[in-house]
């Protein structure tokens, strides 16, 4: 165990999936467009042209604001950051720096079978940046402001986060929250959710020197750089030698972070008050009208499926993937009882998964799930003819439906069965006197016999209760 203990704080950018831009009406869906056709006069800031806030884009923002247990601004503004880089239309973007619309919240983790709370200091909205490209060989860069206006939501988290395991699952869970509720497609290899991490240790109470690592867009690689920049800044430490505050990258090929640039050259942004967009207050009933969209956060899901002593993995399975959750939502609300639930859970993370890419039509629902695992509960099917309909149970059909319509229903009738039963034991004296003489082994006997004139159809429990009873006269 080494004496340094880590801090890590977490900034990420995640690409709202808005219909338009965050200023204009441009579509905010560029792929596969030709370069610079997607673009008006406001992502240019011609003279004369003015931004207009996209209403869904603070929809979001306020959706985002519910998942992070924050307080939404009652009243918010926008500010111009100047810069001038070729990926800037308008050579300024711009952000959210005094009011921004996301304050003072927080997400938990489960770590270690515990849940901790990491603190978000703040969110903001912003607009993307166009797209730089060095072509080869050439002495030219090209750029593309089809990108350009896009919106983004900033998160900065407080530096509650501990080790790089920490790390990855605040990510993993800001990331379910954000693709739960419809506010990011979370394509990390387009950049729809990319973050910086902020990493410094100490042996003291104070603070080390931080060392920021930009542009990671991997749960994994995010997991991987803080653990080798951790110890980097270990062994630099031990060998007495001074940390300096600077931003690095991470090289995936080689497994380590690199110095790209020093504190020194900071920039100077010049931030002022947006002077095209005023101040603007947050309609309450707009707020709550959004609230209201929301029935169930992650976190929810996953405290429910925790105390159902499901493992962490079967959990972001499942969070990860809103539809198969709110199947299970749904099943749930049916079969009301812990064991009948867990059961739903693992036809989702099994089977479900096994087959659902194959399927003619996905379209299992709660209720059929519930019937399922209902009909098995109860006897009515055996578990080998729940996993052999399953398919058409995944394909919208009753289980009900089925197994009439196939004839499956297992035989639990007791009046039917010891009538079957009793004409066995007449028609064998023999395996009758042996039982009652103290041989058990003869009972597998009689239970194969039911089973072949019932055609497999007898529930095996039932039919050995019966025998027994029967065979002891
Ligand atoms: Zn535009």
């Amino acid at each position: 165990m080494s004496k340094y203990k880590p801090t890590i704080g977490i900034e990420i950018h995640t690409q709202l999936a808005t219909k338009s831009k965050m200023f204009c009406g441009c579509d905010n869906d560029s792929r596969g467009a030709k370069p610079n056709t997607n673009i008006c006069q406001v992502c240019y800031a011609l003279p004369g042209s003015l931004p207009v806030v996209n209403r869904g884009a603070i929809a979001m923002a306020i959706k985002m604001a519910i998942g992070f247990n924050s307080k939404i601004a009652d009243v918010t503004s926008f500010d111009r950051k100047n810069y001038f880089y070729p990926d800037s239309p308008k050579g300024y973007q711009i952000t959210q720096m005094d009011q921004p619309i996301i304050q003072d919240g927080f997400v938990e983790i489960l770590v270690d079978g515990e849940f901790k709370k990491i603190g978000i200091h703040h969110a903001h909205l912003e607009e993307d940046a166009g797209k730089l490209t060095h072509p080869e060989g050439s002495e030219y860069s090209l750029v593309d402001f089809n990108r350009a206006g896009t919106p983004l939501v900033e998160i900065v988290s407080e530096p509650d986060i501990k080790s790089p395991e920490e790390a990855k699952r605040f990510l993993q869970e800001i990331h379910n929250i954000v693709t739960s509720l419809g506010i990011c497609n979370g394509d990390m290899e387009h950049g729809n959710f990319k973050f910086d991490l902020n990493v410094s240790i100490s042996d003291t109470d104070e603070l080390g020197t931080r060392v920021e690592l930009k542009n990671l867009n991997s749960f994994r690689n995010a997991e991987r750089a803080l653990k080798y920049e951790i110890k980097r800044q270990e062994d630099m430490l031990a060998e007495g030698k001074v940390i300096s505050q600077e931003t690095r990258g991470w090289n995936d090929a080689k497994s380590k972070t690199f110095a790209q640039r020093s504190k020194e050259e900071a920039n100077d942004y010049r931030y002022f008050p947006e002077p095209d967009l005023p101040p603007f207050n947050l309609d309450r009933d707009f707020v709550s009208d959004i609230q209201k969209e929301i029935t169930v956060l992650p976190i929810e899901i996953r405290k429910d499926l925790n105390n159902l002593g499901l493992s962490v993995d079967d959990q972001d399975l499942l969070i990860s993937q809103p539809n198969t959750a709110s199947i299970f939502a749904d099943a749930r609300k049916i079969l009301k009882k812990d064991n009948l639930s867990k059961k739903a859970v693992n036809w989702l993370v099994g089977d479900y998964q096994a087959i659902k890419s194959g399927l003619k039509k996905d379209k299992l629902s709660g209720g059929n799930l519930a019937e399922l695992v209902g009909l098995v509960d109860s006897g009515e099917i055996s578990s080998k003819i729940a996993k052999d309909i399953f398919r058409d149970v995944c394909e919208g059909d009753s289980p009900a439906d089925i197994i009439v319509s196939k004839g499956l229903v297992l035989l639990s009738d007791d009046s039917q069965l010891e009538e079957i039963i009793l004409k066995i034991i007449n028609d064998n004296p023999k395996p009758t006197s042996d039982y009652r003489a103290g041989s058990e082994k003869v009972l597998g006997f009689f239970v194969g016999q039911v089973m072949k004139e019932t055609k497999g159809q007898a529930n095996p429990s039932k039919v050995n209760e019966l025998v027994v009873k029967l065979l002891k006269g």
